[in-house]
């Protein structure tokens, strides 16, 4: 059998990351309006538009890229019992203590800021929309999102911090007090 590629082109990863979440029940729009909700308390008229962008841009690189295979495949093995007892159990009840999928969530949401992490926190303890959904299904016997629910929630929180991230670029250069300085320009103080 022909081995398999392991690189992929941005474009590439941003489809193969389409579909397995729409295979898992996820969509790009679903992630988005979390994305959107979140930041519409601290900005009024968030475009939808760049809430979708901003989930799409995480879903094409390639770190997110990996998060969001793995999580998928590994929600597959335990729903196909692939694992030994007692972590098949303690995976499939997605029990309480056991937190490694909430570290992977953590480590995906910094990725436009360290406010991602505080983003990513606020959805996990308030599942809304999708990851409601996910939590719910996950409780039936024979389906797991155990580590899905968490990317998907670490996705909607790091697009949240890109939205605040370009709102607040903007803002910054609609001030007039802002210098509009090129770090060049400090070349002149040192000579
Ligand atoms: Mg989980």
């Amino acid at each position: 059998m022909k081995k398999g590629r392991t690189l992929f082109t941005r474009e590439e990863m941003l489809q193969m990351n389409i579909k397995v979440l729409e295979q898992r029940g996820v969509t790009v729009r679903s992630i988005a309006e979390i994305t959107h909700k979140q930041q519409s308390r601290y900005t009024k008229d968030i475009s939808m538009d760049l809430c979708i962008k901003s989930v799409e841009k995480i879903l094409s690189l390639r770190d997110p890229f990996h998060f969001v295979q793995l999580a998928a495949d590994l929600d597959r093995l335990v729903e196909a019992k692939a694992f030994s007892s007692p972590m098949q159990e303690i995976l499939h009840d997605d029990l309480g203590l056991f937190g490694i999928d909430e570290t992977l969530g953590l480590d995906l949401s910094g990725l436009y800021g360290t406010i991602g992490q505080t983003n990513f926190g606020d959805i996990d303890v308030n599942k809304v929309g999708v990851i409601n959904k996910l939590n719910e299904e996950g409780k039936k016997e024979g389906v797991c999102h155990t580590f899905l629910d968490d990317i998907v929630g670490a996705i909607a929180a790091a697009a949240s911090t890109r939205v605040a991230q370009v709102i607040n670029e903007e803002l910054a250069l609609v001030d007039d007090s802002y210098q509009k300085l090129s770090i060049f320009d400090f070349e002149d103080d040192i000579k």
